[in-house]
């Protein structure tokens, strides 16, 4: 027999796959809710301006590629941490957080993953149920038992708090808590400051591991706001993990550049702790690539790059509550009835319709509308051009 004889057809991924689906779709209309990518009003996906400066800064002073340290640019590195804890806060001046450059927000989970099955080799990893559908197959393949903590409320159309924190109060010490900082992916429903400060306390109590998931900075309520969850988390002494992207907030998708951040109780805990994760690096792929991670230095650490950015990136935010308040504003004009100010209250790039996957698939064939099978459609993909119709589409099929 062939050496793949054996070879299973794996699933396609439902989110990639349901792109491939929408290129082949002859639909003149069609639109793409699917994936969570950001597009301008013209429906094009943006080149920030602050990047097209960094890059054409860089290009007049061309270097040679030579491979970068194990965990990634230095100048990266400390910029992530003066963007996620604070570069005055005594954490970062202590000496007591790692951070390496990975290979976008999944390379930072998955470098925290297999540093965690090193160290927790029996844990359980806990993510909410539901979450980014990657979730669960990362830390899957990492060798854990992943088991879910509840989290949305379909009925109240929020998060069943009650039901999380039971689980984490139930939950062993040791065991991975993976939390979604800000923009929870898919729900939108997000955590209010006095649930952070409780689940903080259960996590403290029982001795679970914190792992924070931050791959939407900025498109919350603002950078500092959304990242204040991390400073809680902080201040309650804890140790924890958090991995954080700028594939959304830069939109540099396609360069791959996030970091992972591992903090400790002491500098010489840290400086052991880095040590781990390098090599956990250097066996996966040696050392990260040079392009984006220098395009994101630049910008943070150029003052006038840095307020360009944040300037763009409140630019994408706004668009994207903008179009929310359209949506109910489109879908209360086409006739929908009842209380549609979830969709405001929901943050970030997605919203959970609350439609079902036969209404999902319904508003895929007849109307060339792809959103998630779960009811997440991508509201950051939405503009003045398509708003009307993807709200005829869903009154049509509710
Ligand atoms: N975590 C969450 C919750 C996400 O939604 C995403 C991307 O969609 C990621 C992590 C991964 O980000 P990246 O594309 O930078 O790997």
């Amino acid at each position: 027999a062939s050496l793949f004889a054996s070879v299973e057809m794996a699933p396609r991924d439902p989110i990639l796959g349901l792109n491939e689906q929408f290129n082949a779709d002859t639909n003149p209309n069609k639109v793409n809710l699917g994936v969570g990518v950001y597009t301008d009003d013209q429906g094009k996906l943006p080149l920030l301006k602050c990047v097209a400066a960094a890059e054409k800064q860089m290009s007049e002073t061309l270097k040679p590629r030579g491979y970068l340290p194990i965990d990634g640019i230095a100048a990266y590195d400390k910029a992530v941490q003066g963007l996620v804890f604070g570069a005055e806060h005594p954490a970062v001046k202590g000496g007591r957080i790692a951070t390496a450059q990975a290979i976008g927000g999944t390379g930072g989970l998955k470098l925290g993953a297999d540093f965690l099955k090193r160290l927790q080799p029996n844990a359980t990893v806990l993510i909410s149920d539901p979450s980014w559908e990657n979730h669960r197959a990362l830390f899957e393949s990492a060798g854990f038992p992943v088991d879910t903590y509840p989290y949305y409320d379909a009925a109240n159309r929020g998060i069943n708090f009650d039901g999380m924190l039971a689980k984490l109060k139930a939950s062993p010490a040791g065991t991975i808590v993976v939390l979604h900082a800000c923009c929870h992916n898919p729900t939108g429903y997000d955590l209010t400051d006095a649930q952070w400060d409780e689940v903080i306390n259960v996590v403290k109590a029982q001795g679970l591991v914190a792992f924070l998931d931050m791959a939407y900075q900025g498109f919350g309520n603002g950078i500092a706001e959304d990242g204040a969850v991390v400073l809680k988390f902080l201040e309650a002494g804890l140790s924890f993990f958090v991995s954080t992207s700028f594939s959304k907030s830069f939109s540099l998708y396609g360069e791959r550049v996030g970091a992972l951040s591992i903090v400790s109780e002491t500098a010489e805990e840290c400086a052991r702790v880095l040590s781990q994760l390098k090599r956990v690096i250097r066996t996966n792929y040696s050392n990260p690539p040079t392009h984006g991670a220098q395009v994101v230095a630049t910008v943070l650490s150029t003052p006038e790059l840095r307020a360009m950015w944040e300037d763009e990136l409140a630019g994408m935010r706004d668009r994207i509550k903008l179009m929310r308040t359209a949506l109910v504003n489109e879908l209360t004009a086409a006739g929908v009835q009842g209380d549609l100010s979830y969709i405001t209250r929901q943050k970030g790039m997605f919203s959970y319709s609350g439609l079902n996957a036969a209404q999902m698939q319904r508003l895929r064939s007849e109307f060339g509308i792809y959103g998630v099978d779960s009811g997440r459609i991508c509201v950051a993909a939405l503009n003045t051009g398509n708003l009307k119709a993807v709200a005829a589409a869903i009154k049509a099929v509710m």
